[in-house]
């Protein structure tokens, strides 16, 4: 349920409504607009139903919430919300442009390719610590070794760094080295992870999962949401298919669906849609110009050698001409770069 609040009306009003609120046992949710205040009620409603809500002074409107997610609806919150990693900020008109490798394999080859990314203009350094592998015999990442060398990598560059965190145990220990915490495909419906990174204020980017639904998503961003957690970016990063000639199907269509939706950025990863670096740069201009939030995009320097997703990295040269092109994208669709 959200309650809209009068134009004008003094805080002390706005707190008294979310008095009443909380004597109930409801949680009230303050989402302060240019041009309006909306109270999100979140909780058992039908204590509310009794309640003459509409005649507290201050309340011009109640209104339920139709869809199954609250937190997460532009009801709720009608501004785009701002996410903030490290000192780059990704929504409301800011780009978010993520990029590295799939794994950490060494100090000197992430230092390698950050060097490249962040001249080509990215500013959130990627590199998975803990890989979810299709297979228990390929490589499974560097563990805490790969964070501690992706924290200074990043560190170096001047880059704040987004890595998986694959498993609620790992949430602490992620939390020491990260300043984003990615939930990937195959964990957007892991519930306890979702909980447990909702516990901390620590931005997430939570990828779509492989035959998720843009509810599914949208449900499973509402976990992190009610943890308090409210710095979260969703991804799209194609979803299993009939088609064979591609890794997923990349559906752009989501991101104008989302956004219609929910306040929370979204990006694109056509490194994963797609699995093709003949694909790669032509879905990344298509996001942007979408009004994607950014890109998510894996880079190596020397992909055959790569120890994970080397058949869809692309070479550095290649990220950097994507990257001129964003930028002209960027600026005509009146988007900045941090
Ligand atoms: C990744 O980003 O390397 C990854 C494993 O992505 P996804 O979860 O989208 O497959
Ligand atoms: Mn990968």
């Amino acid at each position: 349920m959200i309650i809209v609040v009068r134009p004008q009306t003094p805080d002390a009003q706005i707190d008294d409504i979310v008095r009443h609120i909380e004597d109930l046992g409801l949680k009230a949710h303050i989402s302060k607009g240019e041009m309006r205040t909306i109270i999100g009620v979140i909780g058992d409603e039908g204590k509310l139903s009794a309640e003459p809500l509409a005649a507290i002074p201050g309340v011009e409107q109640v209104l339920p919430i139709m869809k199954p997610f609250k937190l997460a609806s532009r009801e709720f919150h009608p501004q785009d919300t701002v996410v903030q990693v490290g000192k780059v900020k990704i929504g409301g008109g800011h780009l978010g442009m993520i990029a590295g490798p799939c794994a950490i394999e060494s100090r000197e080859i992430l230092d390698e390719i950050a060097g490249h990314v962040r001249a080509a203009g990215a500013n959130i350094l990627r590199g998975g610590a803990f890989k979810p592998r299709t297979s228990p015999y390929s490589f499974q990442g560097l563990g805490e070794q790969g964070l501690k060398i992706l924290r200074e990598v990043g560190d170096k560059h001047d880059m704040p760094v987004v890595t998986e965190v694959m498993d609620p145990r790992q949430v602490d220990l992620v939390n020491q080295y990260a300043d984003m915490f990615q939930i990937g495909a195959r964990n957007m419906q892991n519930f306890d992870l979702l909980k447990e990174v909702g516990q901390t204020r620590r931005p997430v980017l939570l990828k779509r999962g492989l035959s998720a639904s843009v509810k599914d998503l949208l449900m499973s961003v509402e976990y992190i949401l009610m943890g308090g957690n409210h710095q979260v970016v969703l991804c799209e990063r194609g979803v299993r298919t009939f088609e064979t000639s591609t890794r997923n199907m990349l559906d752009l269509s989501i991101v104008p669906n989302v956004k219609g939706q929910s306040h929370l950025p979204i990006i694109v990863d056509p490194s994963h849609a797609t699995g093709r670096p003949d694909l790669i740069p032509s879905m990344a201009r298509a996001a942007v110009a979408a009004e994607a939030d950014g890109v998510h995009i894996e880079v190596h320097s020397c992909p055959p050698k790569a120890l994970s997703d080397g058949d869809q990295a692309l070479l550095p040269a290649q990220y950097h001409s994507l990257m001129k092109d964003l930028r002209k994208l960027a600026e005509v669709m009146g988007k900045s770069i941090s």
